[in-house]
């Protein structure tokens, strides 16, 4: 009797005739899938770079992988553009509403 199995990536069912290989319901899921973990992949290097930066007391590194507003993880290049500086919109838009009070 086959086992029931479930999406890997939307946790929809599988249908029963599904080969045994089979994890994700259809392309778009194994896709889907694929991006998450490259993701967080992602992530996971930069916090132990981050970590390596912060025992090396290497403040370029750090300043390049957090977020200059809030001092978050940017995650740059992750799920974001490899050029993104800061980790969100808002914080962003923040730092332009700062720097134009200056201005
Ligand atoms: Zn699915
Ligand atoms: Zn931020």
């Amino acid at each position: 009797m086959a086992r029931i199995r479930f999406c890997l990536s939307c946790g929809a069912r599988l249908p029963r005739s599904a080969s045994a290989r089979r994890r994700y319901c259809d392309d778009v899921c194994r896709a889907q899938a694929y991006r998450a973990r490259r993701v967080s992949d992602r992530i996971m290097a930069l916090g132990m770079l981050l970590a390596e930066a912060e025992w090396n007391g290497d403040r370029r590194t750090m300043r390049l992988l957090t977020c200059p507003e809030c001092g978050r993880i940017t995650f740059a290049g992750g799920d974001r553009r490899r050029d993104a500086v800061y980790c969100s919109g808002r914080c962003r838009s923040r730092s332009w509403r700062r720097r134009a009070a200056v201005l």
